[in-house]
């Protein structure tokens, strides 16, 4: 169940209710944005509770949810979330392309990439600053000069900028870097760290875990949003299954179906899930098809000698060749590139 609150509800009106949801015992988690606060409530209300609460001036509605997930789910907001990032509009009728290398090895590398990506309608520059391995002695990123090249090109470029956050410790310097936090695989149900940047004021895009399954992952969703952060971009990237011929399994089904539950944003890695570069293509356009708002694909201009990845990397040719491809499928489907 949750509760919404009239936009001028007061911190008194706020303490009065959770003190009576607290002493009738019902544990909850009050979510609020800069326009809006949610109750999240760990259980349904009984009968004369319920009359109770909805007799209460601050109270606008008590919604009942059939899903864990709450206010992620379509239960609580019918029509689609739209995420304006300084202009470009997420999960609109716009499919927002995002791309760029792996991790930010250099100026000289980003700079080169960043040129490039932008002749190709690139929206956001992808590129990480911190990298988790699964190796300790592979190239862990170059942490905050990352973050501060990243930030130059931005600068130079004028497109967005989004990296990954892995640790707490950094999500303040990483949420004065760039335009939109991005949640690995790995963290997927890192749920401190999802607390933490559930208080950010920047979106957020959540990568699906490798072994999570789709409930899982809209339950992480629901942290960052529970938290007040209701910028949530979901991201499949492929989850872990007995094949071995791609690195991981790119589930399209897990797409169309979160485009039903939930009216969250949803986007496509297809470069992860794949592991390798030439399908890429195939896999970008079925995202597309599957109803994905946007893409996340991995490019560097010298794939042969990129620190992490480059079997996966498009050429920044390659992609501006898939981005006209796209950019067709997109028209015929009513939407743009
Ligand atoms: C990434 O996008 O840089 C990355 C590490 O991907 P994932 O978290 O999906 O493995
Ligand atoms: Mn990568």
């Amino acid at each position: 169940m949750l509760i919404t609150l009239h936009q001028k509800t007061g911190p008194k009106e706020l303490a009065l209710l959770q003190c009576l949801l607290s002493s009738h015992g019902v544990g909850h988690c009050v979510s609020t944005t800069a326009t809006q606060t949610v109750v999240g409530l760990e259980s349904a209300l009984e009968k004369s509770l319920l009359e109770e609460i909805q007799c209460l001036a601050c109270v606008e509605r008590v919604i009942t949810t059939t899903t864990p997930y709450k206010l992620a789910s379509r239960a609580f907001k019918k029509e689609k979330t739209v995420i304006n990032v300084n202009g470009v509009e997420i999960g609109g009728q716009r499919i927002i392309l995002m791309a760029g290398p792996c991790a930010i090895e250099s100026r000289e590398q980003l700079r080169s990439i960043a040129q490039e990506m932008k002749k190709s309608k690139v929206g956001v520059l992808r590129g990480s600053a911190y990298k988790p391995r699964t190796s300790p002695y592979s190239f862990q990123g170059m942490g905050e000069e990352g973050l501060k090249i990243h930030q130059e090109i931005q600068k130079e470029h004028g497109m967005l900028i989004e990296t990954e956050v892995m640790d707490v410790r950094d999500i303040e310097l990483v949420e004065d870097h760039v335009d939109i936090l991005r949640i690995g695989a790995r963290n997927m149900q890192n749920f401190n760290l999802l607390k933490e940047v559930g208080k950010c004021k920047k979106p957020v895009i959540l990568k699906r875990g490798i072994s999570a399954t789709i409930e899982e992952w809209l339950m992480s969703a629901e942290y960052l949003m529970a938290h007040g952060n209701h910028q949530v971009i979901l991201c499949e990237r492929g989850i872990r299954t007995f094949e071995t011929a791609t690195r991981s399994t790119l589930d399209l089904s897990s797409v169309a179906l979160v485009k039903h539950l939930s009216h969250l944003p949803v986007i496509v890695d297809p470069s992860h899930a794949a592991g390798r570069k030439d399908i890429i293509p195939a896999l970008s356009k079925a995202a597309i098809a599957a109803g994905a708002d946007g893409l996340l694909i991995e490019v560097h201009n010298q794939p042969a000698h990129a620190k992490c990845d480059g079997k996966q990397a498009l050429l920044p040719e390659e992609l501006h060749a898939l981005s006209c491809e796209l950019e067709d499928l997109a028209r015929s489907m009513g939407r743009s590139l």
